[in-house]
């Protein structure tokens, strides 16, 4: 197999990983939004596109013969238990939650192009098309983050300041 195949399967291995990995930081996110019910809607919807874009790659690396045993990336799994649970006691964990999902949604554009160029160079357009998908699909859930930041900001201090003054009381 050539260098340049050889990184293609390389980096869709860790796409892999990162995708295993944003599965584990949406869902912890999930499960502690239930105050912010737009933004929890959109995580739902982008945890189903994430598992349907790890079972993308995975066809890909089937395709490539690149398997797929080697990819339980159980220390990412764990970091990224890890990550979620640390705001837990920060008040703010709903802001904290939504700097790493931008900024991971970010990564993953990051991954998809780079990954769209190797596919290219090497001839394979089902894995170009694979990843031209998910890199759309991370666009659009990181541009909804940067559209919808601003309120989830304000909706956090209203509630803040109400839970302040209810306490005072
Ligand atoms: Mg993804
Ligand atoms: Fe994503």
């Amino acid at each position: 197999m050539t260098n340049s195949r050889e990184w293609l399967m390389q980096w869709l291995r860790d796409a892999h990983a990162m995708e295993e990995q944003a599965e584990t930081m949406l869902k912890s996110q999930y499960d502690r939004l239930e105050s912010y019910p737009g933004l929890r809607q959109r995580i739902g919807q982008h945890i189903e596109e994430t598992k349907e874009q790890a079972k993308r790659l995975e066809q890909c690396l089937d395709r490539i013969g690149g398997g797929t045993s080697t990819m339980k990336d159980a220390g990412a799994k764990l970091m990224a238990t890890a990550q979620g649970l640390s705001g837990i006691f920060a008040g703010d964990e709903v802001m904290k939650g939504s700097l790493a999902s931008y900024t991971f949604e970010h990564m993953e554009i990051a991954s998809y192009t780079m990954l769209i160029a190797a596919a290219e160079k090497c001839g394979e357009p089902e894995i170009q098309r694979a990843c031209e998908q998910n890199l759309r699909e991370e666009q659009e859930m990181a541009s909804w983050l940067e559209k919808n930041l601003p309120a989830v900001t304000q909706q956090f201090m209203a509630r803040d300041e109400k839970d302040a003054d209810t306490a005072k009381r």
